[in-house]
């Protein structure tokens, strides 16, 4: 689950997406208006965290526009005032939901989950394949009807590899779901989480590709 955070206040953006990456979200961070829009175009999010008052650009000016280009990423409204005009704008404006200034952390990821949920029961069904059963709503992973737990990271890998079972992902393929930018990643983390994925789910479960990648097992053999 990858999710995009906007907010240009620093210490309370470092807090949101630490806050964010340990519930097991690959957070991308910007401070401004324009590199949402921005990096809403280059990627696909999950879901949108976007503070209202922003440089340059603001909150409301950043919704209208990616619904105007037909952008559907669930959004979660950040705002520094109480008041009824600034939710009802950001409301009709297309935000999925709001929080006002200071909001408690785990409040942040349950509205969160919730967001993900309401957009999970139109678009993510649960994604299975082998054996293999993953729930984007619950984060939750079995394997043959017994639930498997895993890190972070290795739900980040499965998440990607499950979500497309017959195309091969390329190694810069999946470490762009394990991290957020910035994130340092060592030359061979994606070896070592589809190590442990191996381990968990039989060493044939994911297929190396030479040259090219990863991909699931097939269905049949
Ligand atoms: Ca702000």
């Amino acid at each position: 689950m990858r999710l995009l955070l906007v907010e240009d206040d620093t210490l309370l953006g470092d807090g949101i997406r630490a806050g964010l990456m340990l519930a097991a979200y690959a957070v991308d961070w910007v401070p401004d208006g324009k590199q949402a829009l921005l990096a809403l175009a280059d990627h696909s999010y999950d879901a949108c965290v976007l503070d209202l008052g922003l440089p340059g650009k603001d909150g409301l000016t950043v919704l209208r526009e990616m619904r105007g280009r037909g952008d559907q990423t669930p959004v979660l409204l950040l705002t520094a005032r109480d008041t009824a005009e600034d939710k009802i704008a950001g409301l009709d404006h297309g935000a999925d939901d709001y929080l006002t200034k200071p909001f408690d952390l785990g409040e942040l990821q349950a509205r969160i989950r919730a967001l993900l949920r309401r957009a999970g029961g139109k678009a993510q069904p649960l994604l299975e394949h082998c054996g293999v059963s993953l729930d984007p709503a619950s984060k939750r992973v079995s394997f043959n009807g017994q639930e498997v737990p895993l890190s972070a990271r290795e739900y980040a890998l499965l998440h990607a590899l499950i979500s497309q079972p017959g195309h091969i992902k390329s190694r810069s393929q999946l470490e762009e779901s394990l991290y957020a930018w910035g994130d340092e990643a060592g030359s061979n983390t994606v070896e070592v989480y589809i190590h442990h994925l191996r381990k968990k789910f039989g060493a044939d479960f994911i297929k190396t590709v030479r040259g090219l990648g990863y991909q699931l097992a097939d269905k049949n053999g």
